[in-house]
């Protein structure tokens, strides 16, 4: 075998966001050795970009009075569509309050209560005095109570780095600028993983107890995306390429509301929830009318529906990018905006120029979270492979079901980073690394073929930009907001062609050291079956449920759908196989969400 760079550790976690360093964190800390990749330093990590919050049920404000884990679990699920584990979000619900108050201590600077009156739509707010100087929350989510803990408008910003600190402060050892491209595993258990290094190409084996998987989202699989442009689903793939680790419910894909035209930066739900309204192109504030008890804060589904419904209807705003709506945030005034609202005041300044305490905010629904990921039991094993755990937006835990509530995802990477890496420390005590060096060869060897295949040319001419845009485009067209059988079943077929396509790609450069060009071609064929894996899972479930909306299945179906999907590839296949497995009802029988049912519309034209 040729001369490869090894590492051995006892905890390989592959992905440094919120996620990946929370459980490594909780392996160090039981005195495992850890190495954490990423693709860039830690800190760039996309948990970095998220500024609304992350919900725990603290009930410290006046508006959260009365709030506990109960209710906490009850907005979840109902926010899931019924479609999540309700074990996985009782133990969500109970375990979030506690890790907020750990991350006090570890220099979280949570924005805290305050004697200041506040007025929220047209109500004054005050608060119980003896709460002042506790951890405070913003209304998020849809929530029954105001339970978003937050630190201004950057909480993934302060939380990653103190989290990041943490890491140091263990010693966790952090190789970035890396990229797995595959598992080693013998169909039973995983050993590690085979890694790219991204500054000069070569191939470097981790062989480890355990492998975790928290590589987050895939949104950049759809282009229009508020994700970062590292979020391309790697780590979903490399382990649906096992053939063996299936992928839960990936039709459930999350658009928010509020994306800023045209560049799909996200305007925090923080916007709304401390008050801001939607407007039409006359000027009309249109949620009251489709939802009268929830108006801008129905969840994040039901509100991308009613928008997409309005702009349909013929009151979007004309634009060169398409239609779109309007986010007032004027009313809210200069010291509020500069304050709580701060970084989306510089997102409008900076990259449209306008100033939203005088100006109004051009949105669009736009592709946000990825409910669906590898899935995992309640303790993180991945579903078929020994050793390999998920977390994070990479996972299907299954917290969100179909739709994930604003505040609970970020609450997930930590909460299950807590939970998660408590039993991987558990188990990689007991786990013993015996691989064999003719198994790690004959990974090395297929992905070294790979590139180099790539290198001399042999796959054939194929180019990944244009199969690239492509796919986003069929993505965006037909499967987006509003799904067809119809537009499912074509765009089936054409990912299929795509993803034969994305086999035969040839570089137009020599693909050679660290070349970004080889990175896209190794990682395109694999976004292309992510993809299938969305658009066939939605083809096939002939219901509507949190944000998988078909028009010709408009009703929730709990009598045949009350299911998840679980997607495998197996090695050769040119599209994904589905299975199903039930979904865990403990507490609450699906019911009512409160918001969302068919109404009026609008009341003007
Ligand atoms: C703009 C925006 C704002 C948001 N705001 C909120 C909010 O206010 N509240 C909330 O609850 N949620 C919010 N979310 C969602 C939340 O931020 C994410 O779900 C969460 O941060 C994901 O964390 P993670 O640790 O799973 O993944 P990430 O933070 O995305 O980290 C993934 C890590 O994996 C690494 N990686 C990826 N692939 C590979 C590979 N192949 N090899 C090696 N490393 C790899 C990356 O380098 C990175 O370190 C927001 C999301 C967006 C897009």
């Amino acid at each position: 075998m040729a001369q490869y760079d090894t590492h051995v550790t006892d905890v390989l976690v592959i992905g440094a966001g919120l996620a990946g360093e929370r459980a490594a964190i909780e392996s160090a800390r039981s005195g495992l050795n850890v190495t954490l990749l990423s693709l860039v330093p830690p800190r760039r990590s996309h948990s970095a970009a998220a500024q609304g919050g992350m919900q725990a049920a603290l009930g410290n404000t006046a508006k959260g009075k009365g709030d506990s884990p109960d209710v906490h679990f009850m907005d979840t699920v109902k926010g899931s569509d019924w479609g999540c584990e309700q074990d996985v979000a009782r133990m969500f619900a109970e375990t979030a309050p506690i890790v907020m108050r750990e991350m006090a201590h570890w220099g979280v600077p949570w924005s805290r209560v305050t004697t200041e009156p506040r007025i929220y739509e047209g109500e004054e707010i005050h608060e119980d005095p003896e709460k002042v100087g506790l951890i405070a929350a913003r209304n998020f989510g849809g929530t029954a109570k105001w339970r978003t803990c937050y630190t201004s408008d950057g909480t993934g910003h302060t939380v990653l780095y103190t989290m990041d600190s943490m890491v140091m402060k263990y010693g966790i050892t952090v190789h970035d600028r890396v990229e797995a491209l595959s598992l080693i595993q013998d169909g039973d258990t995983c050993y590690g993983a085979i890694v790219r290094d991204m500054r000069n190409g070569e191939l470097i084996v981790y062989t480890a107890r355990s492998t975790v998987i928290a590589t987050g989202g895939y949104g950049r699989l759809y282009g229009a995306s508020t994700n970062a442009v590292i979020n391309e689903g790697s780590g979903m793939f490399v382990a649906q390429d096992t053939g063996v680790v299936p992928l839960g419910n990936m039709e459930a894909v999350q658009f928010h509301p509020t994306g800023i035209v045209p560049s799909w930066i996200l305007i925090t739900e923080g916007a709304r929830g401390d008050g801001g309204h939607l407007l039409d192109k006359n000027g009309y504030r249109f949620m009251p009318d489709y939802e009268p008890k929830k108006k801008e804060l129905a969840s994040r589904d039901v509100v991308s529906r009613r928008m997409m419904q309005h702009i349909r209807a013929g009151y979007g705003v004309e634009s060169p990018y398409g239609d779109h709506l309007w986010l007032d945030i004027r009313h809210l005034g200069a010291k509020h905006i500069n304050t709580n609202l701060r970084e989306i005041a510089t997102i409008c300044r900076e990259f449209n120029g306008i100033d939203p305490i005088h100006e109004l905010i051009p949105v669009r629904p736009t592709q946000h979270y990825s409910m669906g990921g590898i899935r995992t039991n309640k303790y993180g094993q991945a579903y078929g492979l020994k050793n390999l755990y998920a977390l994070g937006e990479a996972a299907c835990w299954d917290l969100h079901g179909f739709n994930r509530l604003g505040g609970n995802s970020l609450a997930e990477t930590v909460v299950a980073g807590k939970i998660i890496g408590e039993k991987i420390a558990e188990f990689t005590q007991d786990a013993s690394l015996n691989v064999s060096s003719s198994l790690i060869e004959e990974h090395l060897h297929k992905q070294q073929q790979r590139i180099d295949d790539l290198r001399e040319g042999k796959n054939g001419k194929e180019n990944a930009v244009e199969i690239r845009k492509r796919m986003e485009q069929v993505l965006s067209e037909k499967v987006h907001i509003f799904r067809t059988g119809e537009h499912l079943e074509e765009a089936v077929k054409e990912l299929k062609e795509l993803h034969e396509r994305s086999l035969h790609i040839g570089l137009r450069g020599s693909g050679k050291g660290g070349d970004p060009e080889m990175a896209s071609a190794l990682r395109l064929p694999g976004m292309v079956r992510l993809a299938l894996s969305i658009a066939k899972g939605a083809y096939a479930r002939t219901e509507s449920r949190g944000s998988h909306f078909r028009e010709d299945y408009p009703k929730r179906d709990d009598e045949n759908w009350l299911k998840r999907t679980l997607s495998y590839w197996r090695e050769g296949s040119s599209e994904p196989e589905l299975h199903y497995e039930p979904v865990t009802i403990t507490e609450s029988q699906p019911g009512d969400r409160g918001y969302g049912e068919a109404t009026a519309g609008p009341k003007t034209k």
